[in-house]
């Protein structure tokens, strides 16, 4: 096979270097195109054949389980999904699909899917819409099948072994895949401030997406180097390439580790002016990746992942354990945990919500807990019973206006009743009416947190999410910092804790603008921590105070950025001339 070259979108930094293993996920959208060698005929036909039959067991089961509990009669439907799977025209379709035409199982299932679309599209009627809805339905969980044997299959690789390779950079595809495993992910689509981008990030997995069609160019087994600094990535990479690759992530693991010795030092300036450091984790298992010692609590715990990462709505008991699993990690310090922050492109499979032509400016964050009150109610009463613990602040994402808080205070207190709930509440900024309505807003809260990721969607009407109008996406645009400035400043005077948990607080830029207007914390990565310190205590509060000043007064993102720039880039020079190292 021949070397290929590929530039894309740089998402997350690192070089990996493995073997490409093309992920099957399902998203709504339509399963690609992708065709198999000859001699993967015969066990790709045998996988398929296999997920046919797990899915029929599955169908089976649940007829069994419905007649037992509603009668015979109620379970026939099931029935009828069960012969659905079993109709030899179908198979024979799909046979030679797979065998002669060379389709991979997932695409021969979405060419069934189609042979099924077009005869039905062909006919009228909402009987017939329905009927075409009960024959693809069961086709689907095969689909699943599927999913979960690719699942299965990434397991068996070595550790840091797979190149991941999907259509869409998704959170789902980013949590589905056991992490140890995976080298980098490379995507067709996904945007740099997607949530997948977030969570690749997050768990420090060199990511470069904007890759045409890759999903469907690459091949099971190709030796890949993914370049996330560059958005330079090689399929079937020469032996040099990979070494060379091998010798640079080693080297970056070298700057990394020297500074993480450091690390445990709190956080401040190079005169002592301190600037609380937090982490962004999304499940208690983050915390097997870093020492709790290294920072002063989570400032964001993503909990939808946990939700996401179920098969169905996880009990009071359930949520207890999990977030008494992440404050017992870290006693004395605060834990902060976002209530449910689902919709936009935050789903969960077993709670559906209406197709929105606009979702990210739709039902999402606190709007859908405040319509949902059980959903939310059911959160925060396991965070009240984990209150023993210490530590425990509740925030609320996607805040818009002061009376939602009201709302959702009014609803705390049903929890409490005439006690105190004994845990600290703050909101998230993440959208500019509640920054405007911030004056109301603080007195109102015991701290709060900008999200900038959402901030600067909403600032400048770009959706996150989508690579057409990525170039507008600027959350160094002086039109944001100024606004982030103004954040900080009412905050200051109003007394109340402000810190950010966007992806600007761990990059080296925008930790020098936000510690400069005088954010008190900043939450990221785990993997930004050794970093973000190790910056901070070459530079005097002062001169960062001049910085953020001068990016703030300039007049477009590219002289915002140069000031910012120049001040990290001298700032990370001392750093490296004091770990003894050349590369960064
Ligand atoms: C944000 O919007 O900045 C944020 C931290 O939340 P998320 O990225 O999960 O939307
Ligand atoms: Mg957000």
């Amino acid at each position: 096979m021949e070397r290929l070259e590929l530039n894309g979108t740089r998402i997350s930094p690192g070089v990996g270097v493995g073997s490409v293993f093309v992920a099957l996920t399902h998203t709504k959208r339509r399963i690609p195109m992708r065709r198999i060698d000859a001699h993967d005929a015969e066990p790709s036909w045998k996988i398929l054949t296999d997920a046919r039959h797990a899915a029929l067991k599955k169908l089976e089961g649940i007829q069994a389980a419905t007649a037992k509990e509603l009668g015979l009669q109620e379970a026939a439907i099931y029935g009828a999904q069960a012969a659905v799977l079993l109709d030899p025209e179908a198979a024979k379709d799909l046979r030679r699909w797979v065998m002669d035409e060379l389709m991979a199982p997932e695409s021969a299932i979405q060419a069934l899917l189609d042979k099924f679309g077009k005869l039905f599209d062909s006919l009228e009627g909402g009987d017939m819409k329905s009927w075409a809805a009960d024959l693809r339905d069961p086709w689907n969980s095969v689909l699943e099948e599927l999913s979960e044997g690719d699942v299965e299959a990434a397991r068996s690789g070595g550790p840091g072994s797979l190149v991941l390779v999907a259509e869409e950079l998704t959170p789902t595809l980013v949590v589905s895949y056991p992490r140890e495993k995976i080298a980098a992910i490379i995507c067709s689509r996904g945007g740099r401030f997607s949530h997948g981008a977030v969570i690749a990030r997050s768990y420090g997995i060199p990511t470069v997406t904007g890759l045409d069609a890759v999903d469907e160019r690459a091949r099971s087994g190709q030796a890949c180097v993914v370049h996330g600094d560059s958005g330079v990535v090689v399929l079937n990479a020469t032996a040099e390439e990979q070494e060379s690759a091998l010798t640079l992530s080693a080297e970056r693991a070298h700057v990394r580790g020297v500074l993480a010795s450091a690390a445990k030092e709190a956080g401040h300036t190079s005169d002592g002016t301190e600037v609380k450091i937090q982490v962004n984790i999304e499940s208690p298992r983050d915390l097997d990746l870093f020492d709790p010692e290294i920072v002063n609590g989570v400032g964001l715990f993503r909990t939808e992942f946990a939700y996401m990462e179920r098969p169905s709505f996880p009990s009071v008991d359930e949520q207890k354990e999990i977030y008494g699993a992440v404050l017992d990690r870290f006693p004395g310090k605060p834990v902060t945990f976002r209530t449910l922050d689902i919709g936009g492109d935050k789903s969960l499979r077993y709670f559906s919500t209406p197709e929105e032509a606009n979702p990210a400016l739709g039902w999402r964050g606190l709007r859908l807990s405040l319509k949902w009150q059980d959903l939310f109610l059911m959160q925060i009463q396991a965070l009240r019973d984990c209150r023993a613990h210490g530590g425990v602040h509740i925030m609320l994402p996607m805040v818009t206006t002061v009376e939602e808080i009201r709302q959702a205070k009014d609803l705390l207190l049903t929890i409490s009743g005439t006690e105190d709930l004994g845990v600290r509440f703050g909101v998230m900024i993440e959208v500019p009416a509640a920054a405007m309505a911030l004056p109301d807003i603080v007195k109102e809260v015991d701290f709060v947190s900008v999200g900038t990721n959402d901030f600067t969607q909403y600032l400048f009407a770009v959706d996150r999410d989508n690579p057409w109008v990525a170039d507008l996406y600027q959350p160094y645009h002086p039109a944001n910092l100024r606004v982030l400035r103004y954040i900080a400043r009412v905050c200051q005077k109003a007394g109340v804790p402000a810190t950010v948990c966007g992806e600007m607080a761990g990059q080296r830029k925008g930790a020098f603008f936000l510690a400069g207007v005088g954010f008190q914390g900043l939450s990221m990565s785990p993997l930004f921590v050794p970093e973000i310190k190790a910056l901070l205590r070459q530079v005097d509060i002062e001169s960062l105070r001049e910085t953020a000043r001068q990016a703030a007064r300039a007049s477009t993102v590219k002289d915002a950025l140069s000031i910012l720039e120049l001040s990290t880039a001298q700032a990370w020079q001392k750093v490296v001339e004091s770990v003894g190292s050349h590369k960064t």
